[in-house]
């Protein structure tokens, strides 16, 4: 169920920027890979590749040995078929900053309009599996309840249900809480905390170290488009072997 990640070479530049300057890693299947840096570092665009929201100008992409792209020294990019793309970007959950609800739906139905939509569920299934997962999120009592009545944390708990109603291989959380009031952090870290020990496999791009000390299994910093250095939580953040890893979380804890 659960899809290892690798990232060979990929290298994105807008303009002459140099977004992602040859990254090289693994996200194991059924587990945890926190990924921190500064501001700029290139982590939306690593998640924006792995969901193929992006193209990279080389190296590759693949989830469970499938390619999603590749360019090698000027060859013809060759890829995935579209078809193949959203195939496979249908079994990714996405879990944004701005958790993104449409506002003229109701909760249950924020939750239940991908699978019904996209996967062609029955809507009587969809709407019994997204109930579960409502409840799964603590939120089993706003299903008929419009985002606006729901705090930012009830809104992304909300937002990762939905994420879940694709049954997904692997889930893509970009800054999960950096959105939220100080106060309402810990919900959505619970929520997604719990997740982590479902063997689902996660992509965490976070500022709560932490939270990722305590969640992940793997941890990989990156500087400037560059993975500076990778490995348990014990070593990269507890003893870091590079100077702008120790400068880095100086700043941030
Ligand atoms: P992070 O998530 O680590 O803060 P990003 O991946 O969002 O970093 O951005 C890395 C760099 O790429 C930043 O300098 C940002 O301004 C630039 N960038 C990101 N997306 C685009 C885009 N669509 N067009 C041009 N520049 C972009
Ligand atoms: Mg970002």
């Amino acid at each position: 169920m659960s899809a290892t990640v690798h990232v060979r070479s990929a290298v994105k530049s807008y303009g002459t920027t140099r977004v992602l300057d040859g990254i090289d890693l693994t996200a194991p299947g059924g587990q945890v890979t926190a990924v921190i840096g500064p501001s700029g570092s290139g982590k939306s665009t690593l998640l924006r590749t792995i969901n193929h929201l992006e193209r990279l100008d080389s190296g590759y992409v693949s989830i469970d040995g499938e390619l999603i792209g590749v360019r090698v020294h000027g060859d013809r990019f060759k890829e995935l078929s579209e078809r193949a793309i959203l195939r496979q970007r249908s079994r990714i959950g996405f879990v944004f900053q701005s958790f993104n609800l449409f506002p003229h739906l109701t909760i249950l139905d924020n939750v239940v309009e991908a699978p019904v939509v996209t996967q062609r569920q029955r809507r009587a299934d969809a709407e019994a599996r997204g109930r579960e997962l409502l409840a799964r999120v603590g939120l089993a009592d706003k299903a008929g309840a419009y985002p606006r009545r729901l705090s930012g944390g009830q809104q992304q708990r909300v937002a990762i249900a939905r994420a879940l109603a694709l049954e997904p291989r692997l889930i893509l959380f970009d800054e999960p809480t950096s959105a939220l009031d100080p106060e309402l952090v810990g919900e959505v870290l619970a929520v997604i905390k719990d997740l982590a020990r479902s063997g689902t496999t996660m992509i965490v791009v976070t500022h709560e170290i932490a939270f990722a000390r305590e969640i992940a299994d793997h941890v990989v910093f990156l500087d400037a488009g560059r993975v500076v250095e990778q490995g348990p939580p014990a070593t990269v953040l507890d003893r870091p072997a590079h100077e702008r890893t120790r400068e880095f979380l100086g700043r941030v804890v």
